[in-house]
């Protein structure tokens, strides 16, 4: 019989609609990601797993689990870079994930990032919250005004369009963009040639790149000596993109205007520099965070599963 393995509490619908599938699905109940003899047990004793970030299939976990019996790692989330997708596809185990159900929501949450940093919102509530606000004056707290200002979105895929687009059609902002390959946008928007162009032209650096050892450190010291020093750099895609401590210094020296992060380098560490700054803001990964978006995902990761017991394509295969 196919055995199921849920590595964290997920919606309810989620859990339902996989028991709707199999008998034997479990669910384990620690929030944390899997410790290395959990990610082994995790190849071992299942048939399919639905891991998530976190959830480390390294090419040593495969190399450690000669004949997984597991067949399918139908990762929760559109990011995958916790697992070695070489390692997996040469141990026979198929890896899919939730493209698409996350776009709006992290777009969001991208967009809120620059007006929170453009507009000092984390600074301000901190400032009220402490009791501190002496009061409205014409001079007070003054930001950077984001409406009509231009964008930099790197990499151009679905959540970077997702963010440009709101920026286009919502804020009146001129959209520029760096991406490994050419595009066909339905809205306006110019390519730099590299990634110190585009840092050197707009107002707001968006980085919507997937994680990995390709885009590791991506964002970095000439990002920064590139930007404009009242310009704001945006992170929602993973933390390794930006060299954090590069970041530190830029921001440290008033090379750039400010930063609004949603991953870190080695999440849930936040290096107490970065805490220590007001030009900062500072979210816990809260991109898809929100019931419905959690439960699309796990539905897309559940569908995913379907299909590959039917013997069909996995829709979502990477
Ligand atoms: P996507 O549609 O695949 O877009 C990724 C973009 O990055 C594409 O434009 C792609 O270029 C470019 N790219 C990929 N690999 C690259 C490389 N090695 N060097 C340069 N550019 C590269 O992915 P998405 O759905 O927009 O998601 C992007 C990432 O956001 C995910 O991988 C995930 O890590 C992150 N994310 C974060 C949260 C959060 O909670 N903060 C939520 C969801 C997703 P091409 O057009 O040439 O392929």
């Amino acid at each position: 019989m196919t055995r199921i393995w849920i590595t964290r509490p997920l919606p309810d619908e989620v859990v339902a609609a996989a028991r709707k599938l199999c008998d034997d699905v479990v669910v384990r109940e620690n929030t944390m990601p899997l410790e290395p003899d959990e990610l082994r047990a995790a190849l071992t004793n299942f048939d399919i797993v639905l891991p998530t970030l976190g959830d480390q299939f390294s090419a040593q976990v495969f190399a450690d689990v000669a004949a997984p019996r597991c067949r399918l790692l139908a990762n929760f989330g559109v990011g995958f870079n916790h697992i070695d997708v070489a390692a997996a596809q040469a141990a026979g185990v198929t890896v899919s994930n939730t493209p698409g159900a996350v776009t709006d929501a992290t777009a969001d949450i991208g967009v809120m990032l620059m007006l929170m940093s453009a507009r000092r919102a984390a600074e301000g509530e901190r400032l009220v919250r402490a009791g501190d606000w002496a009061g409205w004056h014409p001079t007070q707290m003054l930001g950077l005004h984001m409406s009509g200002k231009r964008v930099g979105i790197v990499g151009m895929g679905r959540i970077g369009q997702a963010i440009a687009r709101r920026c286009h059609f919502g804020f009146g902002m001129e959209v520029h963009y760096a991406n490994r390959s050419a595009k066909t946008l339905d809205f306006p928007a110019a390519r730099a040639e590299t990634l110190e162009e585009l840092a050197g032209r707009v107002d707001f650096v968006v980085v919507a790149v997937p994680g990995g050892a390709e885009t590791r450190h991506m964002i970095g010291a000439a990002t920064f000596a590139a930007m404009q020093p009242h310009a704001h750099l945006i992170n929602i895609a993973r933390g390794d993109v930006v060299d954090e401590a590069a970041l530190i210094t830029a921001l440290e020296t008033g090379q750039i205007g400010g930063a609004g992060l949603d991953v870190y380098e080695r999440e849930p560490e936040v290096p107490e520099a970065l805490r220590a700054l007001d030009r900062v803001t500072l979210l816990p990964h809260l991109g898809t965070a929100a019931l419905e978006v959690r439960t699309a995902m796990g539905l897309m990761a559940v569908d995913n599963i379907a299909a590959f017991c039917a013997g069909d394509r996995v829709p979502n295969a990477v």
